[in-house]
């Protein structure tokens, strides 16, 4: 059987690209370096291409979702339309990996209900030549997303190993493409594919770890809606939506038409961001998404809640892009996701809540806690929740009007929180609680059935 991997030699491979450059009807894009960073750009010459590149500044994106697009041209005076759509050809090479599942997620978003038909005319004009990741970029999660390495959705995927390129055909079209404009092609040797195999682990190596499998993050986000992350790093959002801009799998766009003084007019479509404060501003003037704390949370849930629901993926592939674009820092998934994760049961192995013995009794109790198991959770305002905390050692509890227990969390410390329930109340007692501190805030992000420590009663009442 023939073999699907290739091989050829730097001068050979050189010269594939020089003749798709010169010969082909295809406009040719590769990745370019530009200053310090990388930049997918029309390639003039194989020599400006640069397969060892970490990472570009922009996806591939912007060539199936243009950021500036005509859909149609009007003339309001003939009161006539008319639809322009261009059919490019286009190869796109040094495609990485992640940057590949990023638009097998847009195809789903785009095929969906409706087909976007400028879209897809694109993606079927234009063949992928993939490239394996061989620099990380130092904001890359992209292992921990899964997306260092792809079975498809290219049509040649090319490694370089040093001493050649080794070149795994994708698709029918991508054979075609070999057979016609490159020359010297052999199959690759057992020891030249073990060498690829051996590149992607080395990414994995080098890339960053988030602390949650990816596949437990809507859960993590489900139960942390009121974080108070949210509100501590929006408070240093500049509302720019430029880890939007950046990012491969935000597709949300704007439509607005353009007219001219001679009636001559264009729809236009351009990108768009949920972080832009007029992102959700409707015709009657109304924004319902006032607040920015509720625009940088929902950037978070739609990416890794509401999409996961819909259309079961993780609309994050761990670039990093968004993360280098933020000036003040704060958009990196993989720093929101394992902040949150250290707060919550999510992290591996981690008991952080129990107390190892339940002892009861006051002198016992003194500096000891007791197990409280947190029965209720009762949101009030924003900033403050009712608990009802049952003890687990079943001990009699008795308290007096004003006095106060110290809620114990390991690993946190410990809060001193007046009790709110009259002491007629047996079995359980309640604590009304604003999130003010570390122990307060942290017994903000638990569940009912988590487990506290308690101290107490104190005070004289
Ligand atoms: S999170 Fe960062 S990149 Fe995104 S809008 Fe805010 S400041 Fe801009
Ligand atoms: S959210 Fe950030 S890390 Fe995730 S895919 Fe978008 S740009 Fe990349």
């Amino acid at each position: 059987m023939e073999s699907s991997i290739k091989k050829m030699n730097r001068e050979d491979w050189a010269d594939f690209i020089n003749n798709l450059i010169n010969n082909s009807t295809y406009e040719v894009i590769g990745v370019k370096a530009k200053g310090k960073r990388f930049i997918f750009a029309p390639l003039e010459s194989a020599d400006e291409l640069r397969l060892d590149y970490d990472t570009t500044i922009l996806p591939p994106k912007k060539y199936f979702l243009p950021q500036y697009e005509n859909l149609l041209s009007f003339d309001l005076s003939k009161q006539s339309v008319n639809i322009e759509m261009k059919e490019e050809k286009r190869i796109i090479i040094g495609v990485h990996p992640y940057d590949i599942i990023a638009l097998q997620q847009m195809d789903k978003v785009y095929f969906d209900t409706y087909i976007d038909r400028f879209y897809k005319i694109r993606r079927e004009n234009t063949i992928i030549i993939g490239s394996n990741i061989l620099n990380v970029s130092e904001r890359s999660f992209a292992t921990s997303m899964k997306a260092h390495t792809v079975t498809s959705g290219y049509d040649l995927m090319v490694t370089d190993i040093g001493s050649s390129i080794i070149i795994e055909i994708g698709t029918e079209r991508g054979k075609k493409l070999m057979e016609r404009y490159a020359t010297n092609i052999t199959d690759a040797t057992e020891a030249e594919i073990k060498k690829i195999e051996e590149i992607v682990e080395s990414i994995e190596s080098k890339d960053r770890k988030l602390k949650v499998d990816k596949e437990n993050i809507p859960n993590l986000l489900k139960r942390n809606y009121e974080h108070p992350i949210w509100r501590e790093l929006s408070e240093k959002c500049l509302q720019c939506s430029s880890c939007t801009i950046v990012c491969p799998t935000c597709y949300c766009f704007d439509i607005r038409d353009e007219v001219s003084l001679d009636l001559q007019g264009k729809r236009i479509r351009t990108w768009d961001g949920c972080l832009l404060p007029d992102f959700t501003r409707i015709a009657s003037g109304e924004v319902f998404r006032k607040d920015k704390t509720e625009r940088f949370r929902h950037r978070f849930y739609r990416k890794g809640l509401y999409i996961p629901e819909r259309y079961n993926f993780i609309a994050c592939i761990g670039c990093g892009r968004c993360s280098i674009a933020c000036i003040p820092d704060i958009a990196d998934p993989f720093n929101v996701i394992n902040k949150i994760a250290e707060d919550s049961e999510e992290t591996r192995g981690e008991i952080i809540f129990e107390i190892p013995v339940t002892r009861g009794g006051e002198e016992e109790t003194a500096y000891i806690p007791r197990n409280g198991i947190i029965r209720r959770i009762e949101k009030l305002t924003e900033f403050e929740k009712l608990f009802e905390i049952e003890l687990e050692d079943s001990i009699d509890f008795n308290y007096q009007p004003g006095q106060f227990v110290e809620v114990s969390i390991l690993g946190v410390g410990e809060a001193p929180i007046s009790i709110s329930s009259p002491p007629i109340k047996k079995g359980s007692f309640e604590l009304v609680v604003r999130r003010v501190g570390n122990v307060t805030n942290k017994l903000h992000t638990l569940r009912e059935g988590d487990k506290i420590g308690i101290r107490g009663p104190f005070g004289r009442g």
